[in-house]
């Protein structure tokens, strides 16, 4: 058996519940492509435990590649990932576990709550300058705004409306006009 250091493959939901027992120091491999579902195989291998000739010229294990395999996270991290999900839910379900898993891999954090959804990063821009333009408060009903030709009223602490408050500080076109 030139493999005899690793362990045979298993169902990532199945690796993913012993988790909480302790899994071997290494790194599990995937199939290439996540996200994974929870009977993806599934392998935790340890580099440094193969012979030479376990591994190929790029130091990547031939077992793996062989099986079409491919390094996911470390092992240590992956025990991080299902504690997190079982602070979500006593137990945790297989799904949730393997959501948990297929979230930290592509978003590099851990799941917040099922199902949860990150927002892109043009949602995430929009979001920031809505709860600055948000937070400038209510225009005067009687002042006016300072630039000629506008109509709105002037914010506390400020000159301008909301709009032309925020096209000064932010030095570009406001995006809102509510
Ligand atoms: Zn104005």
């Amino acid at each position: 058996m030139p493999y005899r250091d690793i362990k045979t493959m298993e169902h990532l939901g199945n690796l993913l519940k012993r988790a909480p027992h302790g899994l071997e120091f290494g790194w599990l491999y995937l199939p290439q492509n996540g996200p994974w579902q929870p009977e993806a195989s599934a392998v935790i291998i340890d580099v440094d435990h193969l012979d030479s000739h376990d591994v190929d010229q790029d130091d990547e294990p031939i077992f793996a590649k062989q099986q079409g395999l491919a390094a996911t996270l470390e092992s240590r991290t992956v025990e991080d990932i299902v504690a997190s999900a079982t602070a979500l839910e006593s137990p945790a379900s297989v799904d949730l576990l393997v959501e948990a898993f297929n979230y930290y891999f592509e978003f590099d954090s851990f799941l917040p709550e099922r199902g949860h959804i990150p927002l892109s990063r043009d949602e995430w821009r929009h979001k920031v300058n809505r709860d600055f333009y948000d937070a400038l408060g209510p225009e005067s009903l009687n002042k006016k705004c300072h630039i000629e030709s506008c109509e709105r009223g002037k914010i506390t602490g400020s000159l301008r409306c909301k709009v032309h408050h925020y096209g000064m500080v932010r030095n570009k076109p406001c995006p809102f006009t509510d």
